[in-house]
């Protein structure tokens, strides 16, 4: 089975084909870097990273491109409350943000374009548009004329009137449709603004996705994705601004994809409600591949609840992963033995169908929920044939190893073996005070075995002797 997403667009799945055959042009819009992200926001960054990973495990190339917006109101607010410049916020904050993605797996962008660092492609992407004739000049703002654009609506499946209702003109604003939306807000006191054919100013908020994703991967792109509160007026905007600035008649976008909101008792975490937990404070609390399984545990379009008891199901749902890849490499180094008369081929039958389960999952609008529930089958499997054999052949530990690695490549939630290779030389030493203790116990010296386990411990190595000898695992 091919992948089919589920296309915003049209509302429906779609069998996904790129533009160019074996590449795809992916867009995702990112934060606005004036705080911490909450773990609301973390949802989109970790759902869509995994939908990248699948793709390239499927064998294309991905050119993925996520913007930081680093100039908006809550940007020039939060600087003049800090005293400091938007660009010093900015730099802060795309380091915090940079330290939080990077602690929960999320892989860095292809691209990170920044607003403020492409005011020229804002400026050239509001002049075409103007050229177009889907844009006017009011007193020193440009907006765009959303009654020249029949399709406005298209995306968020609204007509004009329904829209029309739900908007106005705030103080201060010169346009003349309250649905229409700034493209360029023309410079006032204090705040950061730019040379421009219509004075000095700043871009508005949709305007720095259509001229970047442009310059980065064309005007006609794969997969555009956000949060479902982007879907309007954000992403309804991107596509009216890039179409009428290319005027090819070509769509900006082929795939729209949009996660559904994180909830926290029950409504929307969000920076305004005041009810968010920042993906910080929840890393101090919750190991980070915890937070990964926990987010990937639901279908990414279905509403997900933030619990304690959410995070702590997931925790030991890593845990269960985790205790599998540990068994087997106690085992691989204790019971190897490449006469034992396990079956490899039924096993490897075994794993070959749970891993078309597995595909078969992920193709279907990358269900991660379902492909979760297909990795407890493998791991149910490893931990059936270890238990059932008291000793195993080589191909049984490369291929489940390998079967883990596979599906941790895409999920993350297991934690990668060069994680542990790191840890090589902590590894020796760990092993080398576990044979000093057993020795100890052997010699009835109890009083050094105890010290040695909790030296261990307070170090998070927490030891379980078996028949087969002592094994030890890291603490989450
Ligand atoms: P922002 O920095 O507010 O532009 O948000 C960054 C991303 O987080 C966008 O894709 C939003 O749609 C998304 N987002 C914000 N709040 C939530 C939430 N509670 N659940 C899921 N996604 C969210
Ligand atoms: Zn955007």
């Amino acid at each position: 089975m091919s992948l089919v997403l589920f296309n915003d667009l049209t509302r429906t799945k779609e069998k996904f084909t790129p533009i160019n055959k074996g590449h795809v042009s992916f867009y995702s819009c990112g934060p606005t870097v004036y705080d911490y992200f909450h773990i609301g926001n973390a949802r989109p960054f970790i759902v869509f990273d995994v939908l990248r990973r699948w793709l390239e495990h499927e064998g294309y190339s991905v050119k993925f491109v996520q913007n930081f917006t680093d100039i908006d109101d809550k940007m020039i607010h939060r600087a003049h409350r800090e005293n400091i410049t938007v660009q010093q916020l900015a730099e802060r904050f795309i380091a915090e943000y940079n330290k939080d993605a990077d602690a929960l797996g999320i892989r860095r962008p292809d691209v990170a374009p920044r607003a403020t660092e492409h005011i020229p492609e804002i400026i050239s992407t509001i002049q075409r548009i103007i050229d177009n004739g889907h844009a006017y000049v009011s007193e020193g703002d440009v907006y765009f004329d959303i009654r020249s654009w029949p399709k406005y609506g298209s995306l968020c499946k609204q007509n004009l009137e329904d829209l029309e209702a739900g908007a106005r003109i705030e103080p201060g604003e010169k346009k003349r449709d309250p649905l229409d939306f700034a493209l360029w807000k023309a410079e006032k006191p204090g705040e950061p603004s730019w040379p421009s054919p219509w004075g000095m100013g700043r871009p508005g908020w949709h305007i720095e996705c259509s001229a970047m994703s442009s310059k980065y991967l064309g005007d006609n792109i794969d997969i555009h994705s956000g949060g479902v509160d982007l879907m309007f007026p954000h992403h309804e905007n991107e596509a009216a601004q890039s179409e009428a600035a290319s005027g090819t008649g070509k769509p900006f976008v082929n795939y729209w994809l949009h996660n559904g909101f994180l909830l926290i008792d029950s409504e929307k975490m969000a920076k305004s409600l005041g009810n968010f937990v920042t993906a910080r404070e929840a890393l101090k609390k919750y190991p980070p591949l915890a937070i990964r399984f926990f987010m990937l545990s639901a279908h990414y379009r279905s509403p997900i609840n933030f619990t304690p008891e959410s995070l702590e199901q997931a925790a030991a749902g890593v845990e269960r992963l985790r205790n599998c890849r540990s068994d087997l490499d106690f085992a691989a180094k204790t019971r190897r033995d490449n006469n034992s008369d396990f079956y490899v081929d039924k096993f490897k039958s075994e794993l070959d169908d749970l891993h078309a389960k597995f595909s078969e999952a992920m193709n279907d609008d990358f269900n991660t929920a379902a492909a979760m529930g297909v990795l407890f089958d493998v791991v149910y499997l490893i931990n059936t044939s270890l238990k059932e054999n008291e000793s195993l052949p080589e191909d049984f530990f490369t291929m489940s190893k390998n079967a883990l690695n596979e599906y941790d490549e895409i999920l993350g939630i297991i934690g990668s073996d060069d994680a542990e290779t790191e840890h090589d030389e902590e590894a020796a030493e760990i092993e080398r005070l576990i044979k000093e203790r057993s020795e100890a116990r052997k010699a009835k010296n109890f009083a050094r075995s105890d010290e040695i386990r909790s030296e261990l411990k307070a170090r998070g190595i927490v030891l379980e002797d078996t028949p087969q000898g002592t094994k030890w695992k890291r603490e989450l």
